[in-house]
């Protein structure tokens, strides 16, 4: 048994519908530009070729509930509501049935972003992680087992913030559907329980700033929320 020089990062755990025992955090894959109207919106075409992605470490994610001082770095901090994907089995260049399997459940999600910062870093031809890999950005609901959900249709996306609905889709505007995403991307990783996936958001993304109250909600899931108090 090693010793350690510091406490190691100690592993998130999402509570998951129906069970003691909490869903433990280890990669955080989101998709990128997954709905057409959200792609419009920030000034790009879809693209049928293949989905793309970026990442956000474990250290990003808080629970559904969180209170959070705005974050440095910006003045443009945006909500994004979206699907997550909870992989419950090792798959590794999975078709897409095998790819329907490996669900182990659904959750609502939000990819918070410094959209400053991730335009001007495309614009740049720069990575993007000042603009999504951002502490406390990727807040997880509990999650509800694939069986219980039953499969994705067209259930409500939504968000509001205090109140007021900003966020207004449905699912089935997905362009690359939860199978075709763990099918491609299981190309690149060996996915494994406690990989996370969040399927990228609708239209209708915008600023949230000191004092809001973010509220996301998918039909059949428990809703998301965050709260940002005063920067620090
Ligand atoms: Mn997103």
């Amino acid at each position: 048994m090693s010793e350690f020089l510091f406490p190691p990062f100690q592993t998130p755990g999402i509570p998951v519908k129906g069970e003691a025992a909490l869903y433990p955090v280890n990669r955080i894959f989101c998709v990128g530009r997954n709905y057409a109207a959200h792609a419009a919106e920030m000034g790009n075409e879809v693209d049928r070729e293949a989905p793309f992605y970026f990442t956000k470490a474990p250290a990003a994610f808080a629970p559904s509930g969180t209170k959070t001082p705005y974050p440095p770095g910006t003045t443009n901090f945006h909500h994004e509501m979206e699907l997550a994907l909870a992989i419950g089995r090792p798959v590794f260049r999975a078709t897409r049935d095998e790819a329907m399997a490996a669900i182990y459940g659904y959750a609502c999600a939000l990819d918070m972003t410094r959209r400053d910062l991730q335009i001007s870093e495309r614009e740049k031809k720069r990575p993007w992680d000042l603009g999504k890999d951002v502490e406390k950005s990727a807040i997880i609901a509990e999650i509800t087992p694939a069986g219980s959900f039953g499969s994705i249709a067209d259930q409500a996306i939504r968000l509001t913030v205090n109140g007021e609905t900003r966020q207004d889709a449905s699912l089935e505007e997905m362009i690359w559907k939860a199978d075709e995403i763990i099918s491609h991307l299981s190309g690149f990783y060996h996915l494994a329980p406690g990989d996370l996936i969040l399927t990228g958001t609708p239209a209708g993304v915008g600023p949230v700033t000191a004092g809001d109250h973010i509220e996301g909600h998918i039909d059949g899931l428990a809703p998301v929320e965050l709260t940002l108090t005063e920067p620090e």
